[in-house]
Formats: structure tokens, sequence, C-alpha cells
């Protein structure tokens, strides 16, 4: 079998006495669409925050593509093609569209002109060239969705995180949601999702990883993965 694209091993996060990430260990092949659910507080952020860099473990080890990444910064791992939403967006408000995603574009392309041409591509791509002008601060909320999608595809990473980029949309704006990550994943991105919405995720994820307390309570096919009986008792306990 060829090697992972991602391959966590053996990760655990502490803050303090609360284990925020329990013996996680998870391999991700290259283009896949990857599920990652769980109730409230399971650790999915944390996860992505260890994968991006923002935390280090305070055991286990993280490899991309091969390399260790576990001692390299956000910054690094971004230039080897880790990107990321957050789940509270992060554009800055006052700049326009396309000057938020040149702002995210900059960590991999060295000239502005340059940067400007992926950020007018990259918001082409995610169906806001529209709005390219227009203050980040007056989009509707699926908008902003997409302008935070655009920020991170900005950086041309070969793994994207997407923490909760549908949740509190209506069903029709999910449904638009959905097509973007279908488009991202064929173009040869390699997707993690952290989503509540079932319906949602269901049909989209090739696999799903269910986190509970920190652990990885069940892995598998999305339709296995929600009749798995922890899984229930994990959801129904919230
Ligand atoms: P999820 O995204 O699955 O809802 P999180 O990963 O945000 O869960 O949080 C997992 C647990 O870690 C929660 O109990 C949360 O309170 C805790 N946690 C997350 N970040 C921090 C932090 N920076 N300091 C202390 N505790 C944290
Ligand atoms: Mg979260």
């Amino acid at each position: 079998m060829s090697e992972p694209l991602l391959r966590i091993d053996h990760v655990t996060l502490r803050f303090g006495g609360l284990v925020a990430n329990a013996d996680v260990s998870l391999d991700v092949p290259e283009g896949q669409i990857l599920g990652l659910l769980g109730p409230n507080g399971a650790g999915k952020s944390t996860l992505f925050n260890l994968i991006s860099g923002t935390y280090q473990p305070s055991e286990g080890r993280i490899f991309f593509r091969g390399e260790d990444i576990t001692p390299l910064s956000a910054p690094e791992r971004c230039r080897r093609g880790i990107a990321r939403t957050f789940q509270v967006p992060r554009s800055f408000d006052s700049m326009n569209v396309l000057e938020n995603v040149i702002v995210g574009g900059f960590a991999r392309h060295a000239g502005a002109a340059a940067a400007r041409r992926r950020a007018l591509e990259t918001l082409d791509f995610a169906g806001l060239a529209h709005r390219a002008e227009a203050v980040a601060g007056e989009l509707t909320p699926p908008e902003k969705r997409r302008l935070e999608v655009a920020r991170a595809l900005a950086t041309r990473p070969k793994l994207l995180l997407l923490d909760e980029v549908l949740t509190g949309l209506t069903p029709s704006e999910a449904k638009a949601g959905v097509e973007l990550i279908r488009k991202v994943a064929a173009s040869g991105v390699t997707v993690i999702m952290v989503e509540h919405v079932m319906e949602v995720v269901m049909p989209l994820v090739d696999r799903a990883v269910v986190l509970h307390l920190g652990r990885v309570l069940a892995e598998g096919h999305p339709t296995e993965v929600v009749r798995h009986e922890g899984v229930i008792t994990a959801y129904l306990g919230e």
C-alpha cells in the first residue's frame, strides 16, 4: 500500500488535566474526503490545530507525505501544503474580498502580482469572483464561508481542513457548499471536514471518523459509523 498523505501517530494533547486528544491514530490517503464527526468538545478542532501546527502534541507524531512534521511551525506546514479554515471565520472585515484572499495566498507566493493573480483565480473557483471588491464584513453567511475556503485554497494546499464550513447555513446554501467541496476534492485536494449535519456529511465523505472525549470511537464508511452503538450513545449523551 502506498504511504498515506497524512499520518497521525498516537497523538495525545493535554491542556493541564484535560485530555483534548487521547492517543489518536489516523491515516488519510491522498484523494479522500474524510469526515471528522463527534459531539461538542470531542476534540475535532483541537485535532485540526495539531495537524496545522497551531498546537504541538504532548505525545505522538504527525507525518505529512512521509515527513515528520511534528516539530514544524504552522507557516512551515502551510508551505508544505496544509491549509485550514477556522470554525469562527477569521477574514478581515474591513478589507475587501480580493485583499483577504491575497493575504491568504502570501504564505505561498512571494510576489504581489502573482498573489493577486492567484487570488482572482481562487475567487473564481470558489464562486466569489463577482464579490471581489465587496467589503468582507458585508458578505452574507454563505459568502463568508466561501471566503474562508478561498483564503485557504489560495495557499495551494494538498490537504484542506474544513472546520464546520456548512454549519448554520440553510439547506440550499449547504447544498451549494457541498458542491464546492466536491469541486475542491476533484481538483486533487485531500479534504478533512468537521461537520455536524449528518445528511450533509453522509453522501459527501468517503470515510468517517468519530471522536468522543478526545478518542477515536469509530471509523469506517459513513453509513456503518452512524450505526455504531457507541456513536449513538455518544451523541445521545451529549
Ligand atoms: P470540538 O471541536 O470537537 O467541539 P475542541 O477540540 O474545540 O472540541 O475541544 C476539545 C476539548 O478541549 C474541550 O473540552 C475544550 O474545552 C478543550 N480545549 C480546546 N482548546 C483548549 C485550550 N486552548 N485550552 C484549554 N482547553 C481547550
Ligand atoms: Mg470545534
